[in-house]
């Protein structure tokens, strides 16, 4: 079975990896994202092509012949008459660069000895100087454009926020100046704060709007869990194309623990693009673009699911009446973070619930990378009334209920399960 291994409360445990950060070898430029000499390279293997949609298991192979295949697959800035290839690429050195230096914030916070696990700034430091970053990449090969983020400058403009501020645009500096694709003289404190507020943008039905959530999980972050820097492109209040770096992620199967020698790899970007498919490589751009699939698994007591490891962003208690419904026999997989939608889209696990308590309003950047990410990797995305979502409206999406994922084949039946679930549990309220 596909999920054989999947979500036992050990193997639950098992997925709070500890970041895999590399020595003091200097990093790999993302400007050149991939042309560098990858010492492996990413192939699928055709061994388990019952189980997918398309042939399945993450395999690697050391293969100079193929290093020219993942240089020239991987040039990002190369200009190209492909709808929304260069953007794709742009959004890609974004996204890597922001979480070059997450993964600096996180790996002092965790190394730390006196930092209080309750102490919020490490994930300030990163949130802001994460949006900082993606602004600094699209100004610099865009010029003009919009973007939707979560952050603003507000609190950073305060004056007890002075250290942080000076902290942020260090770390910023530090990350432009170590990937080394960018000769500028360094920001400054006003530049880290314009460039921030560059997000305020309300996105919208016309045009073009980037939309991004420079940490996406942050309380994974604090615990040293899954996390995600996820940008995506709308254009006419379409998601055209969308990127998640998951900084904490093993490129082996989440829902097969049974890949030893993938253990220690650590660190996946995916990137979609409408039309063109789901890739999934290693982050730090050391491996070719590689396609992914949501698995095609059609019996749901073989499916397992994903849903938020914190139980105050989605009703567990729904879901487990939804998975009982069909059979499910897998236990949750808990994980924070869009990764899951990254998880999903290349068969890790069958489903994605995702159920937020009464009055939460769920926001585009949330979601937007994630969403064509499942998609193009052949899966579905709807809200609990079978919706797509709609990236039209601003900043918010009205939904149904909550937000349901898996691959065509499955969503009937999942959706069935979810109505039956929902109206149960409402009947339930109404009869306290
Ligand atoms: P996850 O890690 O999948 O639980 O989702 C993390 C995201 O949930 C965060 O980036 C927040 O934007 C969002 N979030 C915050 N509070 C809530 C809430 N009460 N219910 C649902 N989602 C929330
Ligand atoms: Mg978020």
């Amino acid at each position: 079975m596909a999920t054989a291994g999947v979500a036992s409360s050990a193997s639950i445990n098992a997925l709070r990896i500890r970041p895999c950060f590399q020595p003091s070898s200097k990093p790999k430029s993302l400007l050149s994202f991939s042309i560098s000499t990858p010492s492996f390279l990413l192939l699928r293997s055709s061994s388990q092509s019952t189980s997918l949609s398309h042939p399945p298991s993450l395999l690697f192979h050391r293969s100079s012949d193929l290093r020219t295949k993942a240089a020239a697959a991987a040039a990002p800035m190369a200009s190209s008459s492909l709808p929304y290839e260069r953007e794709l690429a742009v959004a890609k050195k974004a996204a890597s660069l922001a979480a070059r230096l997450c993964q600096t914030v996180q790996k002092a916070l965790l190394q730390s000895d006196v930092q209080s696990k309750s102490d919020k700034s490490p994930v300030t430091v990163a949130d802001y100087g994460s949006q900082a970053l993606v602004s600094f990449v699209l100004e610099k090969e865009l010029q003009s454009f919009s973007l939707v983020a979560e952050e603003d400058s507000g609190d950073l403009r305060k004056d007890e926020s002075q250290e942080t501020l000076k902290r942020i645009t260090k770390l910023v500096n530090e990350t432009i100046s170590s990937d080394g694709g960018y000769n500028i003289s360094p920001l400054s404190v006003e530049d880290v704060l314009t460039a921030i507020d560059r997000g305020q943008s309300e996105g919208g039905p016309h045009g073009r709007h980037w939309v991004l959530d420079p940490i996406d999980g942050t309380k994974g972050f604090l615990r040293g869990d899954q996390y995600a820097i996820a940008l995506a492109l709308l254009h006419e209040g379409r998601v055209v194309l969308g990127v998640l770096a998951c900084p904490n992620l093993p490129l082996a199967s989440i829902g097969c623990p049974h890949q030893p020698s993938l253990q220690n790899e650590v660190g996946c970007l995916f990137s979609a693009r409408i039309g063109a498919g789901t890739d999934m490589q290693l982050l730090d751009g050391s491996s070719a673009p590689t396609k992914v699939y949501v698995t095609a698994i059609e019996n749901p007591s073989e499916a397992s699911f994903f849903e938020s490891f914190e139980a105050a962003h989605s009703m567990h208690d729904l879901s487990s009446s939804i998975a009982k419904k069909l059979g499910v026999q897998a236990p949750p997989v808990r994980i924070d973070s869009q990764a899951k939608y990254g998880a999903l889209s290349r068969g890790d696990g069958a489903i994605y619930l995702r159920f937020p308590h009464k009055g939460y309003r769920e926001k585009i950047w949330d979601h937007a990378a994630g969403c064509i990410v499942v998609t193009e990797a052949g899966g579905v995305v709807t809200d609990a009334a079978g919706n797509p979502l709609d990236f039209s409206k601003g900043k918010y999406l009205d939904l149904e209920k909550g937000i349901i994922v898996t691959n065509q084949k499955l969503m009937p039946v999942l959706l069935n399960a979810v109505q039956d679930a929902v109206r149960e549990q409402s009947q339930a309220a109404s009869t306290l």
